[in-house]
C-alpha cells in the first residue's frame, strides 16, 4: 500500500495551487462582493485542462481520475472554495456529456465545454424537491421536432449565468425510471431565469431558480436514452461529493496555514498566543482531523477510480466527514483569530460561510447517513 502521490500527482496539485494564489485567491472577495465569477475566468482554466478533469482523452479531455481531480479542487480551494466548487459542477455535467451523449450531441458541445467557453449548470433540484430528487416534476414532453419543457428547477448553481443546463426532467411515469436528461442551452424561447438569491456563502456564484415556459429543444439534445436520466444525474454525484469534500478540505487547509501564521505574531500576556498549551491542543487536533480527512478522501476517490462496489457508500461517507471536519476547522481557526477572525479582511470568516453549504448540497449529510446505513443494514 503507497501513500504517497506520484510525481505527475504532485504536479497537477502543484498547478492547480499556482493558478489559485495567482489568479484567483487576489480577486475572491471582490468576486464576492460582485456576485458573480469574471466570465473570462473559465477558458483561462480550461486551458489547464481542467473544463474536462474525467472526460476520456479522445473527447478531448484531461482523462485524469477521480483522486487526480480532487487535487485539483483541494488545491484551488486554497484560494476560494465557491470558484472551486463552481468548477466541479461543470466537471460533473461535462462527464455526463462524455459518457452517456450520443455522438453527435456530444461532438457538437464538448470541445466548448472542455475549453471552457461553454459553462455548464446541472438542474436536479425543485422547488418541492431535494434529497427526494426523484420526485422531480419538470416536464419534456415529446413535439414533432423534439421536446418541450415545462416547470422550474430550484437552487441553481450558475444559474441566468451559465451557458447551458444538463436538466432531469420527466418523459414518463413518476418515480426515478421516468426521468431523462437533456441538454438546454442559453437564449432558448421559454428559458428564463429567478431573482438572485441572497446566500450565507458562495456569494460568487450566482443561484438562480431556471424556468422553462413551453421550452422546445431538438431531439438531438436528449442526453443518452430517455428514462435513464437519474442513473446519468446520480453517477455524476459520487465524484461530485468527493470534489465538494475536496473543496472543505483545502479550504480547511488553507484557514489553518493562515491560523498558525497569525497564532505566531498575535500576542497576550505578553507572549505569542502559540505559546498557550491549551491553543497548541487545538492546532494539534485540527492538524490531525484534517489528515484524517484527507486520508479518507483519498481512500474514497480511490475505490471509485477501481470501481470497487462499495465505492458510492465510501464517497458518501468521506463527504459528510470531510465536510464536517472542514466546517469545524475553519469554525475554530476564526475563534483562534478572536476579533479578528469576525473581519472579512482576515480570510477566515468568508470560509466559515462558504463552507457551510458542503453539509447540505450533493446530498444533504444526513442523505450520505442514510446510502451508509442502508448499506449496512442489506449487508
Ligand atoms: C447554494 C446552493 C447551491 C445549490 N446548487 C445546486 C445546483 O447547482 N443544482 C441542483 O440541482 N441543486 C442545487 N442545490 C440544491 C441542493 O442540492 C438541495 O438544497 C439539497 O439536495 C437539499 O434539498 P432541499 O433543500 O430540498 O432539502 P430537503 O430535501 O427538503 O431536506 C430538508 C431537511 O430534511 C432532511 N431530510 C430529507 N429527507 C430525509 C430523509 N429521508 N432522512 C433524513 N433526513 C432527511 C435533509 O437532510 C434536510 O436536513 C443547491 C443548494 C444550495 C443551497
Amino acid at each position: 500500500m503507497d501513500f504517497s502521490l506520484s510525481e505527475e500527482q504532485t504536479a497537477i496539485f502543484e498547478m492547480a495551487h499556482d493558478f489559485g494564489q495567482d489568479r484567483i485567491a487576489p480577486n475572491a472577495r471582490a468576486w464576492e462582493a460582485e456576485g458573480t465569477i469574471p466570465k473570462d475566468l473559465w477558458p483561462d482554466i480550461g486551458a489547464l485542462g481542467f473544463g474536462g478533469l474525467y472526460v476520456s482523452e479522445d473527447n478531448g479531455g484531461a482523462g485524469l481520475g477521480r483522486l487526480d481531480a480532487t487535487l485539483v479542487f483541494e488545491a484551488l480551494s486554497m484560494a476560494c472554495p465557491s470558484v472551486a466548487a463552481f468548477l466541479s459542477i461543470h466537471n460533473m455535467c461535462a462527464k455526463m456529456i462524455d459518457a452517456f451523449a450520443a455522438p453527435d450531441l456530444r461532438d457538437r458541445v464538448l470541445p466548448g465545454v472542455v475549453s471552457m467557453n461553454t459553462v455548464l449548470s446541472y438542474c436536479l433540484t425543485e422547488p418541492g424537491s431535494g434529497s427526494d430528487a426523484a420526485a422531480l416534476r419538470t416536464r419534456a414532453e415529446r413535439t414533432n421536432e423534439g421536446y418541450r419543457l415545462n416547470g422550474t428547477k430550484a437552487f441553481i448553481s450558475g444559474g441566468g449565468y451559465s451557458d447551458a443546463y444538463v436538466v432531469m426532467a420527466r418523459t414518463g411515469d413518476d418515480g426515478p425510471k421516468g426521468i431523462s436528461t437533456v441538454y438546454v442551452e442559453d437564449g432558448r424561447d421559454g428559458l428564463s431565469f429567478g431573482g438572485l438569491e441572497d446566500k450565507m456563502g458562495w456569494k460568487s456564484q450566482p443561484t438562480r431558480q431556471v424556468q422553462f415556459d413551453n421550452c422546445d429543444i431538438p431531439a438531438g439534445n436528449l442526453v443518452g436514452e430517455e428514462g435513464k436520466g437519474f442513473t446519468y444525474a446520480m453517477k455524476g454525484l459520487d465524484g461530485g461529493r468527493l470534489n465538494i469534500a475536496a473543496c472543505s478540505l483545502g479550504a480547511a487547509q488553507a484557514a489553518l496555514n493562515m491560523t498558525l501564521t497569525y497564532m505566531s505574531e498575535r500576542k497576550a500576556f505578553g507572549q505569542p498566543i502559540n505559546q498557550f498549551q491549551a491553543l497548541q491542543f487545538r492546532l494539534a487536533d485540527m492538524e490531525i482531523e484534517l489528515q484524517a480527512a484527507r486520508t479518507f478522501l483519498r481512500q474514497a476517490a480511490w475505490k471509485l477510480d477501481q470501481g470497487a462496489p462499495d465505492a458510492t457508500k465510501f464517497c458518501a461517507m468521506a463527504k459528510k466527514f470531510v465536510t464536517e471536519t472542514g466546517s469545524k476547522v475553519v469554525n475554530q481557526c476564526l475563534q483562534l483569530h478572536g476579533g479578528y477572525g469576525y473581519l472579512a479582511d482576515y480570510g477566515i470568516e468568508k470560509l466559515v460561510r462558504d463552507l457551510r453549504v458542503h453539509e447540505i448540497l450533493e446530498g444533504t449529510n444526513e442523505i450520505m447517513r442514510l446510502i451508509v446505513a442502508r448499506q449496512m443494514v442489506a449487508a
